[in-house]
């Protein structure tokens, strides 16, 4: 599993630095100090994400660790209170499932954002990597949805999304397989469950 990880973290700096030469090229760079996108609530993010940011997490140094634990638990205590998520099942196995999610911990910022700043950067997941400009693909279709505050796109040619997609699916799959599955299992998780729980028995 470790080989996984180490191959997962290699495969995120990729898309790191293929998406941040994209946005140079297209002069799409998000404004200084924006988190906005860490302040909305939880979005779903990937079993293979949560057990490498999970795993990661021991870079990061002892007290932040401790705090950043402690903001995720209480958000997941929140949560278990409103019958929102559950510790026991930390899945998100359906679409409907992760729009509540997110419409329930709408007024929940990351845990892991201090003072504006993710303190997970080194490790944060696929998504946070991504996430900004719209990604449009041929006839201006769009691939990724961005946040709107951007007038400018990306086009696919420069970040071609779905290869990323498809070289994390892959590294999803051997996942699952050293697991001892079939295939792979469309669930996913939060980041407060990914910082707090060993998830790698839900597997
Ligand atoms: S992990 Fe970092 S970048 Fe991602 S939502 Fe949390 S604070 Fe923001």
């Amino acid at each position: 599993m470790n080989r996984i990880i180490k191959k997962y973290s290699t495969f995120l700096e990729k898309s790191s630095s293929t998406f941040g030469a994209a946005t140079k090229k297209n002069g799409v760079k998000c404004k200084r100090g924006c988190n906005e996108c860490c302040t909305v609530g939880f979005f779903d993010i990937t079993l293979l994400d949560a057990i490498h940011l999970r795993s990661a997490l021991k870079k990061v140094p002892a007290e932040v660790r401790k705090r950043v634990i402690a903001r995720a638990n209480e958000q997941l205590d929140i949560l278990e209170k409103k019958k929102a998520f559950s510790r026991k099942d930390p899945l998100l196995k359906t679409l409907p499932s992760i729009d509540a999610i997110s419409r329930r911990s709408a007024k929940m910022s990351c845990p892991a954002l201090e003072n504006g700043i993710c303190m997970v950067y080194e490790m944060r997941p696929h998504i946070c990597r991504i996430f900004g400009p719209t990604i449009r693909g041929p006839r201006r279709s769009v691939q990724l949805e961005g946040c709107g505050y951007f007038k400018k796109d990306i086009p696919e040619a420069d970040y071609p999304i779905f290869d990323h997609y498809t070289e994390e699916k892959k590294l999803q799959k051997a996942m699952f397989v050293k697991a001892g599955r079939k295939r792979i299992r469309e669930v996913d998780t939060i980041i407060p469950a990914a910082l707090t729980l060993d998830l790698k028995k839900w597997l």
